[in-house]
């Protein structure tokens, strides 16, 4: 099963609207798989190597995660798989930032305004 990325307990399932992702108890972040991310977006998000010592791993494969900001808000994401780590600040900021009512639709919009080749 996979971890958190900073270190709590195994992530638990959390499907909403359909979407299957995985949350921490501990610190409510929320990580989407690549293929999650591949299926809502159209594609896989590509991003840089992260730097050997960035902090976080991804709960799938190991690989390090690296930070990508967009509008003030920052999301992780793994350069192997393209998954996505969300913190529970930064999807609160997302629901936030948005009129549109909140749900994981916000999370794509958001994920298309950054991955817009
Ligand atoms: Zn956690
Ligand atoms: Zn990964």
């Amino acid at each position: 099963m996979p971890r958190c990325p900073d270190g709590h307990d195994t992530l638990r399932p959390l499907i909403e609207n359909s979407i299957e992702g995985a949350s921490c108890e501990t610190c409510r972040g929320i990580w989407l798989p690549g293929a999650i991310v591949q299926a809502a977006i159209g594609r896989t998000p590509k991003v840089a190597a992260a730097d050997p010592d960035a902090p976080r791993t991804c709960p799938t494969d190991g690989a390090r995660l690296r930070d990508v900001k967009h509008r003030g808000v920052t999301v992780d994401i793994c350069p192997e798989c393209g998954g996505v780590w969300l913190d529970h600040g930064e999807r609160e900021q997302m629901m936030g930032s948005t009129e549109l009512g909140g749900g994981w639709f916000v999370v794509e919009l958001l994920l298309n305004l950054l991955f817009v080749p």
